[in-house]
């Protein structure tokens, strides 16, 4: 409808969109009081090699502990990252948070890395390696290749030029860059060889329906020869499974995570979770020979 303002001139507008727009300026604001107040918390997914049956690492995952909503998964909070300057401060506060974690692991004897997903704004960020290098900088003990960081294949594709420049950045510093949701891009797959990055996280659409659907299985079959032949790690996303992971196996893919190995952990059940499944490896006969 329309408007006269003050100067007299009569203004269109879309009522329902401007209160869309406030709402979500509060929402963001909220956002930054929350990580203010500490109701952010970070999960960790086991990552595990499930031939030698031993935990190589964690993907980081958002929580918001919301004091009316209650405990909100990234996909309600997550969208609302689409502002520079908000990406920036919830995808360090992340890092951080996830370095520390790692340290700690270190100092308690846990050996493993840790991925960390960054959205898109934060990556093309043009001090973000600048930034990372300081953060790295608190935490010496930590060896090259701890951390991980994960971008979407989407942003690798729309973005390619920061996503390489990024890329290269990283590996510099000695930290790995993850391509995630690998094969929802809907692109030529031309671009991952011009991108140094060192492993692929097969979306878990494709491991879902891989035991009822050969496509399904083709697909991911086809996926795992591509990563060989181009020398990078292949790690699947959505092992629900006992039956997912020996497909996979079968297949000559080692790492995964999923439901079906492990959900989400607060950090302070990890140690317990890696002792236990280290104790019974549900798939790691060929532990003994390679350790
Ligand atoms: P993602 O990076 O692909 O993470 C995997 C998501 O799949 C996680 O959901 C995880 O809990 C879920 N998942 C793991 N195994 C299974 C399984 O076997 N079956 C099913 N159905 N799901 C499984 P979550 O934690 O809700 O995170 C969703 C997405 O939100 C993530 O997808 C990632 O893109 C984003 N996200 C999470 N944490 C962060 C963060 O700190 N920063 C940014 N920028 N994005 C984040
Ligand atoms: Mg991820
Ligand atoms: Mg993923
Ligand atoms: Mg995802």
């Amino acid at each position: 409808f329309a408007k006269r303002a003050a100067d007299g001139k009569v203004h269109y507008f879309d009522a329902p969109q401007e209160q869309a727009d406030a709402q979500v300026v509060r929402q963001r604001q909220r956002i930054q009081e929350g990580l203010a107040l500490g109701e952010f918390f970070l999960c960790y997914q086991p990552k595990v090699d499930m031939r030698r049956g031993v935990v190589v690492g964690a993907e980081a995952l958002i929580r918001w502990n919301h004091p009316q909503r209650g405990l909100l998964q990234p996909s309600h909070f997550v969208p609302l990252l689409e502002d520079d300057a908000l990406a920036e401060q919830v995808g360090e506060w992340v890092i951080a948070t996830a370095l520390r974690q790692l340290h700690d692991w270190l100092e308690a004897g846990l050996h493993m890395s840790v991925s960390v997903n960054v959205s898109p704004l934060h990556m093309m960020r043009h001090d973000f390696v600048d930034r990372l290098m300081q953060q790295l900088a608190q935490y010496p003990k930590l060896g090259p290749g701890a951390l991980e960081l994960e971008i979407l294949e989407t942003t690798a594709i729309s973005q390619f030029a920061t996503a390489a420049r990024f890329v290269q950045a990283c590996r510099a510093l000695g930290v790995a860059v993850a391509i995630d949701d690998f094969g929802t891009g809907y692109s030529s797959l031309t671009y991952l060889r011009q991108l140094p990055v060192s492993s692929v996280k097969i979306d878990q659409s494709f491991i879902r329906d891989m035991l009822d659907s050969e496509p399904d299985r083709a697909i991911v079959h086809g996926i795992l020869l591509l990563l060989k032949a181009l020398g990078r790690t292949a790690v699947a996303e959505g092992v629900e499974t006992l039956g997912h992971g020996q497909a996979l196996l079968a297949m000559g893919c080692t790492l995964a995570q999923g439901y079906g190995i492990a959900k989400p952990l607060p950090a302070d059940q990890m140690q317990r979770w890696v002792a236990e499944f280290e104790r019974a490896p549900p798939w790691g006969r060929e532990r003994a020979t390679d350790g």
